[in-house]
C-alpha cells in the first residue's frame, strides 16, 4: 500500500488526514505537539482565556491514522523521505501542511523584542503596543483591551480597511468603545519598550505584539520545493508543487493561485485545501487525474473582544459585498465558525465525504 504522509495538524493537515484515512488509506500524520492549536483563537489565548484541550490522538483514535509526535527538521526530495527527530519516514505522497510563520524579519528589533501570537501564551504586560492593522491585529487590539490593557493598535492601513463602509465604521466604533487608541503609520524599528514609526514618532509600550503577516517556513525551500516570495510552496491547479508532483501543499504553506489571484491564508480555504488534496490523492493512486482545485471565499468573520464581533460576507474573490452583521447576531456567527473544524473532523472520521459535501457550497468550494 501506498505511504501517504501529512506534515502539521492544523485546519488544513487535519482534513487531509483525515479525508485520506477515510477512504481506507494508510497514513501518517507529524506535528510538534499531540494538542490541537486551534490558531483562530489565539488573540483570546494572548488575552489570557483558556481553550479546551483538543487531543490530536484521541480524535485519531480507530481511525488507522498514525500520529507522530515531533518536529520535521527537514525533508529529502529525492529520497522520498521526512526527518522527525532521529526518525526517518519514507512517502510516497506527501502533503505540507505546516501553516504560517510571523513574518518578523523585515523590521528591526521584531524578532528580539515582540511577542507573537504563535507563542500561544498569556500576555503578562497590561501596557501594549499591538503593531500590524489587518484582521490578526484588530483581533489582539480589541482582546486585549476588553481584558483591561492600554492598548495601542498602530500599521498602515486603516483597521476594518478590508471591510464595507458601514462594516469598517462599526469596527472602528467598538475599538474606540473598548479603549484601544488607534496609530497610523508605518513601524520601522522595534526596542524593547518602544517602537519608532516612519514618521520618527516614538510610542512607548510595555510589551510589543507584532501582527504583521505570515510567511512559510525555511523548510520547504531548504528542501528545494519551489516557493513563492514569502516562502509559501508554488502549486499546479490540483495543489501539487510544480516543482515536485508528488508533494501536494495545502493552507497557510501553500501559494494557490485562482483566478482572482493567490489566496491568502485562512482556515476558510486551508479546509477545502486539505479535503482537495485527499480526494485528489486518492484519485491518483486509483489511476485517475486530479481535478482542478476550486475555491472562493465567502466571508471575514472579526472578534472584537467576546461581545462585539463583525461579520462581512465577500464576493468569491474576497472582496466586500454590502451584506454584514454586527452585534450578538455576528458573535453567536463568528464563534460557530471558529468551533466548527473539530467537530468536521470528527465528522470526516466517520463521514470522510462530509468534507467535500459541506465546503462544497459552504465554503464554496467549487464556484
Ligand atoms: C488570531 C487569528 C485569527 C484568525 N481568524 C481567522 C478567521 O476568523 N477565519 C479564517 O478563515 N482564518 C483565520 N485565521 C487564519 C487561520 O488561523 C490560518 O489560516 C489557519 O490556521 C491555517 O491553517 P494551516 O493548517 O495551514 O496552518 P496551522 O493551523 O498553523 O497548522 C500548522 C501546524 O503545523 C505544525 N508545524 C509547523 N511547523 C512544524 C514542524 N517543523 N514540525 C512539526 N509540526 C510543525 C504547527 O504546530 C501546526 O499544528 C486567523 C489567524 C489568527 C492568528
Amino acid at each position: 500500500m501506498d505511504n501517504i504522509v501529512v506534515l502539521g495538524a492544523g485546519y488544513a493537515g487535519m482534513t487531509a488526514a483525515v479525508g485520506i484515512a477515510g477512504r481506507g488509506q494508510r497514513v501518517t500524520l507529524v506535528n510538534n505537539g499531540a494538542r490541537f492549536t486551534e490558531r483562530l483563537r489565539l488573540h483570546q489565548v494572548a488575552a489570557g482565556q483558556q481553550l479546551p484541550k483538543l487531543s490530536i490522538p484521541e480524535l485519531l483514535d480507530g481511525t488507522g491514522v498514525e500520529f507522530v509526535d515531533g518536529w520535521v527538521g527537514g525533508i529529502d526530495l529525492a529520497a522520498r523521505t521526512v526527518r522527525v527527530g532521529e526518525r526517518v519516514i519514507g512517502y510516497d505522497r506527501l502533503v505540507y501542511a505546516l501553516g504560517g510563520v510571523p513574518d518578523t524579519a523585515g523590521v528591526p528589533g521584531v524578532e528580539e523584542y515582540a511577542f507573537t501570537l504563535d507563542q500561544a501564551e498569556a500576555v503578562q504586560v497590561t501596557d501594549t503596543v499591538v503593531c500590524g492593522t489587518g484582521l490578526t491585529g484588530v483581533e489582539t487590539a480589541a482582546e486585549l483591551a476588553e481584558a483591561g490593557h492600554r492598548v495601542v493598535l498602530v500599521g498602515r492601513a486603516e483597521p476594518g480597511a478590508e471591510l464595507n463602509a458601514k462594516a469598517r465604521a462599526y469596527l472602528q466604533r467598538v475599538l474606540g468603545e473598548l479603549g484601544v487608541e488607534v496609530r497610523r503609520g508605518e513601524v520601522v524599528k522595534v526596542l524593547r519598550d518602544e517602537v519608532v514609526l516612519d514618521s520618527g514618532e516614538t510610542i512607548s509600550t510595555g510589551q510589543v505584539i507584532w501582527a504583521g503577516g505570515v510567511r512559510g517556513s525555511e523548510l520547504a525551500r531548504a528542501a528545494g520545493l519551489e516557493v513563492d516570495e514569502l516562502d509559501r510552496v508554488v502549486t499546479d491547479a490540483a495543489l501539487r508543487s510544480v516543482s515536485h508532483p508528488e508533494v501536494y501543499a495545502v493552507g497557510d504553506a501553500a501559494a494557490v493561485r485562482q483566478e482572482f489571484g493567490v489566496l491568502h491564508g485562512t482556515c476558510q480555504s486551508g479546509m477545502p485545501t486539505g479535503v482537495h488534496a485527499a480526494t485528489s490523492i486518492v484519485r491518483e493512486l486509483r489511476g485517475k487525474a486530479p481535478k482542478r482545485f476550486r475555491f472562493g471565499y465567502l466571508h471575514a468573520p472579526v472578534s472584537l473582544g467576546r461581545r462585539h464581533a463583525v461579520v462581512q460576507f465577500t464576493r468569491p474573490d474576497g472582496t466586500a459585498k454590502r451584506a454584514w452583521l454586527s452585534g450578538r447576531v455576528a458573535v453567536w456567527y463568528k464563534e460557530t465558525v471558529s468551533s466548527a473544524p473539530w467537530p468536521s473532523f470528527r465528522r470526516m472520521v466517520k463521514v470522510p465525504a462530509s468534507g467535500t459535501v459541506a465546503w462544497r457550497r459552504g465554503g464554496r468550494y467549487t464556484r
